[in-house]
């Protein structure tokens, strides 16, 4: 939670207590145009960097983010909400990304074509963009800022990233950890301030070349629009209302298991996370029964405290859209299996909690089905087979993660060719793997993100016809 003070600078805020827990600038357009310029100036030295020497920078920069990985957890907690394990997980991922392209930056590859003419070859180089702009949301500050770092700065681009407004406290440490691990100056700078006035300086400088955001994705439309009046490269990864299948012949417990950590884990505010369950008539009630007990032993508390499952809302405003979405479904119909509301207890006041919540069978045109829930609500729906599961799964704007439990190889693979998400996972949790693209399909975004195929959104490739002789 963020807060302006009239010093230009923002209060952040516990999630959990309200209580202050730093404050930092509030950079307007002249910082954005001044941390720019040092980028612009650092770009040719970091792209002249042999390869392999910029990927063992980057990889240092990760150890030593590594090694404070508990006081980076801590931090996150306290301006994030999430519990404590939540949170070194999040900063374990955050490292694994880095190294993972630090380890490609000696793969980096053009291409050579023989004999194009006579005495005459051409080449495929692929060169750095230049500086990258990095806008990232508040519910996973610093994994989704590693997404676009590590590719970036391997391929020696230099990148500016503005974390969202309320979550800026974890990425600064983590840039000053990077830049005594030998980072040079401009390469990796982190700039704090509103993203209707920062956000939009970064994105419209004309040496801007291109946008890397992560956000909603009416702010993601609004962002490529700024970008695409300076042609620049933009990347989106949006909001996501996933879909999960549960077939008759699923290993249930698995299924459920995956179901309560996809709608449950970081509180519900993931963008790829099970945000709509379609249950087979045959499983249905055995798949309530166990989500319903899965659900009652979420222990609810500050992310800071023992035993914390389920941490607070990360703001008034989450909780406030959520109880929206829940009691407008609710009053156009399904039934209330579980939660529905602000947990009691005195100690929980302070905070933005709301009850891990069961929805069985809303409209089909409700609010929880049709628009994307950022909180611990779950619909669940009945359906009669797969080609319904299917249908109703894809009646969605959003496109970005998607899952099927089934033990029956043609149903897997059916789903896996129709549903339309950038992701489907058969059988498995919803983990993202740096080793695979992920990208959402229609509002959900554009481009992808992890994978070799990062390395094409951070690099742009020439053609050059090399005549051996002139004549
Ligand atoms: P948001 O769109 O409100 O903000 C995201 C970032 O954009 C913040 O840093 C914000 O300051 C900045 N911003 C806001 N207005 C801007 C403007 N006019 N110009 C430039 N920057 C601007 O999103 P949020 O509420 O912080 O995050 C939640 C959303 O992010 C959800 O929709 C979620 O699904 C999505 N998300 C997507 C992914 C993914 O990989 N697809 C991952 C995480 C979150």
């Amino acid at each position: 939670m963020a807060t302006t003070v009239d010093t230009g600078l923002t209060v952040i805020r516990d999630p959990a207590s309200g209580d202050e827990v730093g404050r930092v600038p509030q950079a307007g357009p002249a910082d954005a145009a001044e941390a720019i310029g040092r980028a612009a100036e650092a770009f040719p030295g970091w792209w002249e960097t042999p390869a392999a020497a910029r990927g063992a920078i980057v990889r240092a920069g990760a150890e030593a983010v590594l090694a404070q990985r508990d006081e980076l957890a801590r931090q996150l907690t306290l301006e994030q909400g999430k519990p404590l394990r939540e949170a070194r997980i999040e900063i374990t991922r955050f490292v694994h990304t880095i190294e993972h392209y630090a380890g490609l930056a000696k793969s980096l590859r053009g291409a050579y074509v023989p004999n194009l003419d006579v005495r005459t070859h051409g080449l495929v180089v692929r060169r750095p963009l230049g500086v990258v702009v990095a806008i990232v949301p508040w519910n996973f500050p610093t994994t989704l800022l590693g997404n676009k770092l590590g590719p970036a700065l391997v391929c020696g681009n230099t990148l500016v990233a503005k974390p969202a407004e309320s979550t800026p406290l974890t990425t600064l440490r983590i840039a000053e950890l990077m830049r005594e691990a030998g980072l040079p100056d401009g390469v990796f700078q982190v700039i704090t301030g509103k993203g209707s006035v920062l956000g939009e300086a970064l994105v419209t400088d004309p040496r801007v070349a291109k946008v890397a955001f992560t956000g909603s994705t009416p702010v993601g439309k609004h962002v490529a629009e700024l970008a695409a009046r300076g042609v620049k490269r933009v990347t989106l990864e949006l909001g996501g209302s996933d879909p999960m299948i549960i077939l008759d012949d699923a290993d249930v417990d698995a299924a459920v298991s995956a179901a309560s950590v996809g709608r449950f884990f970081n509180c519900g505010q993931a963008c790829l996370a099970v945000k709509r369950l379609y249950v087979h008539e045959r499983v249905v009630d055995e798949v309530v029964d166990k989500l319903r007990a899965k659900v009652a032993k979420l222990t609810l508390g500050a992310g800071s405290a023992e035993g914390t499952m389920l941490g607070p809302l990360h703001s008034e405003a989450q909780r406030a859209t959520l109880e929206e979405q829940v009691s407008d479904t609710l009053a156009r119909g399904g039934e209330l299996l579980a939660g529905g509301g602000r947990p009691d207890g005195t100690e929980l006041e302070a905070g933005w909690f709301y009850e891990p919540t069961l929805i069985f069978e809303p409209p089909h045109e409700s609010k929880v089905a049709v628009e994307e829930v950022f909180g611990p609500a779950l619909p669940i729906w009945t359906v009669r087979g797969l080609g319904e599961a299917i249908e109703r799964a894809n009646a969605s704007q959003f496109g970005l993660g998607s899952s099927v439990w089934t033990r029956d190889l043609t149903a897997a693979t059916l789903a896996a060719e129709r549903l339309e998400a950038g992701y489907t996972w058969v059988n498995s949790p919803q983990i993202v793997y740096d080793e695979l693209p992920f990208g959402g399909f229609g509002e959900s975004g554009l481009g992808k993100e992890h994978g070799n195929e990062a390395l094409d959104y951070y690099q742009e490739s020439k053609s050059v016809v090399v005549r051996q002789s002139p004549r």
